[in-house]
Order: structure tokens, then C-alpha cells, then sequence
């Protein structure tokens, strides 16, 4: 499994100088494995993705917040006819999946109706995926603790287990639920948009600290965590000041990043 991370700025691009090594493009995590090109979430980092060939190309949604669906129409690939793909979230069943993305991408808010234009959108449930490829990767999911509900995926495949979590604000109760979903996971991506100190002022916002991931990761004997959805004026130099506290196995996403799993 290869994870490559195009866009781990939360809330809102942010390009500046001082965003240029993180990365200030919002929420897209690729999964590659098998014949599977996964992706989770489509916000302004998936402008550049490319999809492979012969790939059976799938977005799994944590939820319609505009940081993560505003790159869908940006990126050039859904355009091609031949590209396939199947849009998917454990939040909702495929119709209100449609409509909230038509919606979004239409009328007042966008100038083309995308979701009516193009034919090779395939919006599925999450029962037909996990039933449809289930001999070939287990795919589940959890909800998450976020304004409008989000959910978290993971991914099993060759033995290899990946898990999104993102958008979430940790709260004790959840420890247990969380740890059993991450179990022998090999990364797993964190939502580390606050410091700990910043937390207090944000209860409510759908968020989680940098400390509660590393508390987490202490506490799970997963392999790695990566911690994403930078807040949006985090600076690089702030994120290195906070990187030195990291302990081995947790690290920062960085836009362009690529993780061997
Ligand atoms: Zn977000
Ligand atoms: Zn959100």
C-alpha cells in the first residue's frame, strides 16, 4: 500500500510563504494498492491527482464540509469519460450523497452542473462497496464526533491497515471505539488541528489537538500516526517548533508526502 497526501491543510487553502513546505491545499489522502486507487475526501489538493489507468478508481467521503468535497470539478481526470468513478460516504446513502455534491456544484454556488454533466460519476452506497469488493480489501468505518457528523475509514489489504480519521474532536468516551477501530493498524491520519492550549477557545468546532494524538498513538501500538488538517494560519516555522516534540512514529502531513504502508 502506497499513501500519498495531496492536500492536509484544514478549513481553507492556504498559499502563502509561509505555508509552502506543508502544504496549504485542503483535505485528499490516496490510497494505492492492488488495482485500487483510493481517495479520501476531494478537497483543493485533489486538483492535481492523477488516476491511474487501469486503476478501479473510488472516493470515500468523510463529509460535505467545503474543505473537503471544493476540489472535485478541478481536477482535469473526472473530465475523461473513461475514467470511471465511484463516489461513496458511510455518512449517507447515495441519493442525498448526490444531491448535497449537485447542489454544492450547481446553480448559485458553481457555474456547472457537474454531477448532471458527467456520466462517469457513479455514486454507490457503502454496503455495495464493502459486499462488491470485500474478497479483495475490508473496508470499514466509524462515526466520528463532528458539527454535521463525519466518518472514519479504514482500509485492510494484505495484511496492511490504514485508517482516515478526519474530521474529529476527540473526547475521552470515545478512547475505546477508537483504539478498537485503529487496532494493529499500520498508519493511521489523525485530525490535529489545534494545540492543546488553543483547544479551550474551539470546544464545539469538530476538532482535535496535536497532544490528544499523541497521547492516542502512546496508548494504541499503532505504527505510525500522521497528523493532518493543519489549522489554517499554522505557519511552517510553527510546525517545526511543533514537530520537535513529536515522538518517533508521529509526524506532520506535509502536501506531497508519500508514506510506504
Ligand atoms: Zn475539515
Ligand atoms: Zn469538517
Amino acid at each position: 500500500m502506497r499513501l500519498s497526501i495531496h492536500g492536509c491543510r484544514g478549513s481553507i487553502p492556504s498559499c502563502s510563504n509561509d505555508t509552502v513546505r506543508y502544504g496549504g491545499n485542503t483535505s485528499c489522502y490516496e490510497l494505492n494498492f492492488g488495482d485500487f486507487q483510493v481517495f479520501f475526501d476531494t478537497g483543493s489538493g485533489f486538483r492535481t491527482v492523477k488516476f491511474g489507468k487501469d486503476k478501479t478508481k473510488i472516493c470515500l467521503y468523510s463529509h460535505w464540509h467545503h474543505d473537503h468535497i471544493q476540489g472535485l470539478p478541478f481536477n482535469a481526470d473526472i473530465f475523461n469519460p473513461a475514467n470511471e468513478f465511484t463516489i461513496c460516504s458511510a455518512l449517507s446513502t447515495k441519493r442525498p450523497l448526490r444531491h448535497t455534491l449537485q447542489t454544492y456544484f450547481s446553480g448559485g454556488y458553481f457555474p456547472v452542473d457537474i454531477i448532471t454533466t458527467l456520466k462517469n460519476l457513479n455514486f454507490a452506497n457503502i454496503s455495495e462497496l464493502q459486499q462488491g469488493f470485500g474478497d479483495q480489501f475490508k473496508l470499514d468505518w466509524l462515526e466520528l464526533n463532528h458539527p454535521g457528523g463525519a466518518a472514519g475509514y479504514s482500509v485492510l489489504h494484505d495484511c496492511r491497515k490504514f485508517c482516515y480519521l478526519c474530521d474529529n474532536e476527540y473526547e475521552d468516551d470515545q478512547s475505546d471505539r477508537l483504539l478498537e477501530f485503529c487496532l494493529n493498524a499500520d498508519v493511521v491520519v489523525w485530525d490535529g488541528m489545534f494545540t492543546q492550549a488553543e483547544l479551550g477557545a474551539k470546544k464545539g468546532w469538530g476538532h482535535s489537538s496535536i497532544e490528544q494524538g499523541i497521547r492516542f498513538f502512546e496508548h494504541s501500538g499503532i505504527g505510525r500516526l500522521v497528523i493532518g488538517h493543519h489549522a489554517p494560519s499554522r505557519t511552517d516555522a510553527q510546525l517545526d517548533d511543533l514537530a520537535n516534540y513529536l515522538p518517533t512514529g508521529v509526524s506532520f502531513a506535509m502536501d506531497g508526502m508519500e508514506v510506504e504502508i
